[in-house]
């Protein structure tokens, strides 16, 4: 078997997972937007997953971003930021990325707004929350959302704003996870009854391979999926 039918066989058992948690949260099939996470995966495999449909790609590192750009320049990809963004990275996510998902700062936003301007580009933003106790885990606090929020719209136009992000904590223990999703929900449904203006709060970016039955049981518009597309990830020491 080559390669190739591998990756279509993962998608295509993962879509049926997708569909089936779709119909059992009342949800139609289908509704959910599968976000593949090529981090660490060479241009090889982001072809085979691009000659299955998918232009839209997420990663973590700005360093990364800017070399698979270069090596899959024909194919006019778009980057999404989903890792933990240093403010000195910036200029180097205003000039190649399309969206960024781990938004969880003001300096951060501040310096986006900034190199956008130079760069003469507009991004769309998800605002990553931390729904985890785990202290390894990046977002803003829930309680600060509303305000970050109107910030964020009076001040940075080039920041697209469309929605929430989370990750779950990492445990076995499912009722926990749960917990993390449904707070994000929560917080979205909360937020939008404030109606801020120029926010739009239709996204919920959650759930990965571990985890994103429950995520979409919990109301995900999309999911970030690394392995349970690409296979298992080997870092370097
Ligand atoms: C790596 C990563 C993912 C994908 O993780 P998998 O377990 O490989 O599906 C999703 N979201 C974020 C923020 C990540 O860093």
């Amino acid at each position: 078997m080559s390669l190739d039918d591998n990756m279509a066989a993962r998608i295509a058992q993962l879509r049926e997972r997708m569909d089936a948690a779709c119909t059992r949260a009342g949800r139609p099939a289908g509704s959910v937007t599968l976000l593949p996470v090529s981090k660490t995966f060479g241009p090889d495999a982001i072809r085979e997953a691009t000659a299955l449909g998918f232009t839209r790609f997420g990663e973590n590192k700005t360093q990364e971003i800017r070399q698979k750009t270069g090596d899959l320049a024909e194919l006019n990809l778009q980057w999404v930021m989903i890792g933990h963004l240093q403010t000195n990275k910036a200029k180097d996510a205003a000039r190649d990325v399309a969206e960024v998902q781990s938004l969880d700062r003001l300096e951060l936003a501040h310096a986006l707004q900034r190199r956008l301007e130079t760069e003469g580009r507009e991004i769309d933003v998800l605002v990553q929350i931390k729904t985890s106790p785990e202290p390894s885990k990046y977002g803003l606090p829930p309680e600060s959302a509303a305000d970050f929020l109107r910030t964020l719209a009076r001040d940075c136009p080039a920041l697209h704003i469309q929605g929430l992000m989370t990750m779950a904590v990492q445990s076995d223990d499912t009722q926990a996870v749960r917990a993390c999703f449904r707070a994000l929900r929560e917080l979205h449904d909360h937020l939008k009854t404030l109606a801020i203006d120029g926010v739009r709060l239709d996204r919920l970016s959650m759930g990965m391979s571990g985890d994103f039955e429950i995520a979409i049981e919990e109301g995900a518009t999309e999911v970030r999926i690394g392995s349970a597309i690409f296979g298992a990830r080997q870092y370097p020491q």
